[in-house]
């Protein structure tokens, strides 16, 4: 497969990048395009001649796609790897991060819409196995939490630590979606939540971010102990701008914002650098049912899997519970 399939299959994080073309304002403004793509790793900024930027800058990621990238290759190269690992028993987030208007909503919807055709198809392709999805939308806006699949939305719900699933949000409302069209259907309510909020709240969008959680569960059919049983959730979150407050000369109430919305992308980058930095055993033999790259109880979880199971001893001098990867005949080591 890619570059960036084959990376997905064994890197913990995958970062990608995406550049819009122009818009027709940038377009008739005779802006330009100031980054490039140089080959399939590698961006270039192209400062113009004002500016005091030491050219060429470059940067190097996973995977970068220029203007003329559909959102299909984005997905077929960047994230449909990560995306069906969570029919395998793998938690798998995916991230769009930065500045307002460089499209993360756009690509995001495009992705997600993506993703839930290869998971039916999937599921098509699986007779040999049950499987049920559940789906949940919450947007965080200034620290509080709104549930996007709650008509009464205006409410904030609070976060609780709940001793088998971690951190959960209080009474977030968890749909079972009945096929791919009734999926399809919860997560344009999401979306059109989330449109109310910008109308209401001038453009609140840029400023909250989305999280719209798939929880993916698969038992096999034959095994009548469910041993050989799948859980795993798949995040799609659409982040808020990433632009700095100085950038915007915000005051006041946007200034807050901003200060919400810049602690929230700074823990993110603790989280994601802690992340990285770990280095974590395989499973050998083996076959757990669950797992988690955070723990289901967030820090160190304490979260055990059935007595059924046989557990994977981890060192113990993690930072966070272990990332547990099932093995079934099923995945291709
Ligand atoms: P963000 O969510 O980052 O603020 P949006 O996704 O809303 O940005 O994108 C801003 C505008 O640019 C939208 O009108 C969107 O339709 C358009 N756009 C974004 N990415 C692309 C793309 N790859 N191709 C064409 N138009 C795009
Ligand atoms: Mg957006």
């Amino acid at each position: 497969t890619t570059p960036g399939g084959n990376r997905a299959r064994e890197e913990k994080i995958v970062v990608t990048v995406r550049l819009r073309p122009l818009n027709k304002r940038e377009q008739s403004s005779k802006d330009h395009m100031s980054w490039e793509c140089i080959d399939e790793h590698t961006i270039v900024y192209k400062s113009n001649p004002n500016e005091r930027v030491p050219q060429p800058t470059s940067f190097t990621f996973d995977k970068v796609f220029g203007p003329q990238c559909s959102t299909e290759i984005v997905y077929e190269d960047g994230v449909k790897t990560v995306a069906l690992s969570a029919l395998m028993g793998i938690n798998a987030t995916i991230f769009a991060y930065g500045q307002t208007s460089s499209g993360k909503t756009y690509t995001m919807r495009g992705i997600t819409e993506k993703a839930v055709n290869d998971i039916y198809s999937h599921i098509m392709n699986t007779p040999e196995r049950d499987f049920k999805i559940k789906i949940s939308g919450l947007e965080i806006y200034n620290e509080n939490v709104k549930d996007l699949l709650n008509s009464d939305s205006g409410r904030t719900l609070k976060l609780l630590d709940d001793p088998e699933k971690g951190t959960v949000v209080e009474k977030l409302v968890e749909e079972t979606a009945n096929d791919d069209q009734h999926l399809r259907h919860l997560i344009q309510i999401c979306d059109a939540q989330r449109q109310v909020g910008e109308t209401a709240l001038n453009d609140t969008s840029s400023r909250s971010h989305q999280i719209i959680r798939l929880t993916i569960e698969s038992t096999l059919r034959e095994s009548p102990d469910c041993v050989r049983s799948y859980i795993a959730s798949l995040n799609f979150v659409d982040l808020a701008g990433s632009e700095r407050a100085s950038q915007t000369n915000a005051e006041g109430a946007r200034l807050r914002e901003g200060c919400h919305i810049n602690l929230s992308l700074m823990t993110l980058t603790t989280v994601i650098r802690k992340l990285r930095s770990l280095s974590i055993p395989r499973p050998k033999e083996e076959t757990l049912s669950r797992h988690s790259i955070l723990g289901p109880n967030g820090l160190r979880g304490q979260w055990q899997p059935p007595s059924n199971h046989k557990v994977v001893q981890y060192p113990s001098n993690l930072d966070f519970s272990p990332l547990h990867i099932p093995r079934d005949n099923s995945i291709q080591q």
